[in-house]
């Protein structure tokens, strides 16, 4: 069955449409007047029964069959609670039009199909069923009440598209959420019995040659790297199930920075780090969250710019006296704006970086989470080649409202 037209039933003006376009239709399959007229008056009267008594009614105009016989059909789809019979008025005098005519309830939904053979006169093949389907879909509509009718349809078709794309979205990043947690949960165990073992190793030194010691030093470095990447996709899919907890305590910000920095410097050993302190203040954070902050900020300081450059850790509270402002600042690659915008996105990693420095695009994500949850705001300031800043500010105590 190849449709030719396809009509909604929901008013008076539908009707006139259902008329003009049956009898369009007849004329272009070089139908007789009388046949046309007695096609179009049958599609009319079931179309004013439904319209009467629902406004969800469907007219499908096509051709069935195969060469050389074939046929056109009107049907008419319809669902109502009411109950129909194919002896009401308007369905029996098309039954009277249309010999061949056919009536189906299957509970509430109602289909009607009136046939006619098409006389060999009308030189149907598969290219003119194909022709008619063309130039009724780019036909001009037959007046104003068509044209917004046919807009509101494509309207509504694009709609649906678009929400079918939003839920199919949505279902695929449901399903990377769980992949990355199962994943992330799997790789936990096998990676803490590899810092197991590999620990002691290191207790063993002294019973195996230099060679080895290395060998476990690397070892040792590459499974950090390893446990931190699997921490991070765990707490990715933590912020995205909404389970990322922390345990908050008072913290004095100065002696914590202090420790917190003087660690980092051993593990960016390359860089200069300095750390400029305000005045005493506390905040109320969970200390291995805002460890994290820190070390995924000075961090990227150390990985985006050159080995010896400088990195600048400054404190400073707002004028206000309401929260406290950290600066991370480094004279790497910096960034463009295009970049900058981005930067705080799951998974987003600047295209010119990805195959010069290792990472997942999860640090930033994670870091600008954490700060907020902590009632805190992030931003960074940046230009290429010259350097960035990161600032992250934290509600001082008893300002902070978790
Ligand atoms: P990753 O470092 O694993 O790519 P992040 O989320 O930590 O992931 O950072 C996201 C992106 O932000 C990086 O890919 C990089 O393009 C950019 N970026 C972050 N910090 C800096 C920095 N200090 N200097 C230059 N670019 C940076």
């Amino acid at each position: 069955m190849r449709e030719i037209i396809g009509i909604t039933l929901e008013n008076e003006m539908d009707l006139v449409l259902a008329h003009k376009r049956s009898m369009q239709i007849g004329e272009q399959l070089g139908l007789t007047v009388a046949t046309r007229t007695t096609l179009a008056t049958a599609v009319s009267e079931v179309a004013r029964t439904v319209i009467d008594f629902t406004n969800e009614g469907r007219l499908s105009i096509h051709i069935s069959g195969k060469f050389p016989r074939f046929a056109i059909n009107a049907g008419i789809t319809f669902e109502s609670d009411q109950v129909f019979r194919e002896t009401d008025e308007g369905f029996f005098y098309a039954k009277k039009l249309m010999p061949d005519f056919n009536f189906d309830a299957n509970g509430q939904i109602y289909s009607i199909t009136m046939s006619l053979s098409l006389p060999r006169s009308s030189k149907v093949d598969e290219t003119k069923i194909s022709l008619l389907q063309e130039y009724f879909k780019s036909a001009a509509p037959l007046n104003s009440y068509e044209e917004i009718k046919n807009k509101n349809s494509k309207l509504s078709q694009l709609t649906q598209a678009q929400e079918q794309e939003i839920k199919l979205g949505r279902e695929l990043d449901e399903k990377k959420n769980e992949f990355i947690s199962v994943a992330s949960h799997e790789l936990k165990t096998p990676i803490t019995v590899i810092k197991a073992y590999t620990q002691m190793l290191k207790l063993l030194k002294g019973q195996y040659s230099d060679k080895v010691g290395e060998v476990v030093e690397k070892l040792e470095i590459q499974t950090g790297k390893l446990a931190r990447l699997t921490f991070q996709l765990m707490d990715v899919s933590k912020i995205e199930n909404g389970s990322l907890q922390y345990d908050l305590a008072e913290i004095k910000l100065n002696s914590f920075l202090k420790e917190t920095v003087l660690m980092l410097m051993n593990v960016h050993a390359n860089n200069k780090i300095s750390l400029q302190l305000g005045e005493e203040c506390s905040v109320m954070a969970d200390p291995l969250r805002l460890e994290q902050v820190l070390s995924n900020l000075i961090g990227n300081a150390a990985k985006y710019s050159d080995r010896n450059s400088h990195i600048g850790v400054t404190a400073f509270l707002s004028e206000e006296g309401s929260s406290v402002t950290i600066q991370i600042s480094d004279s790497g690659m910096g960034m463009s704006k295009d970049n900058i915008a981005r930067i705080f996105e799951k998974f987003y990693r600047a295209e010119d970086i990805v195959s010069s420095h290792p990472g997942l695009g999860m640090g930033l994500y994670i870091t600008s989470k954490i700060v907020s949850d902590h009632g805190g705001k992030i931003w960074v300031e940046s230009e290429i080649g010259t350097g960035s800043k990161f600032y992250f500010t934290l509600p001082l105590a008893l300002a902070v409202d978790l």
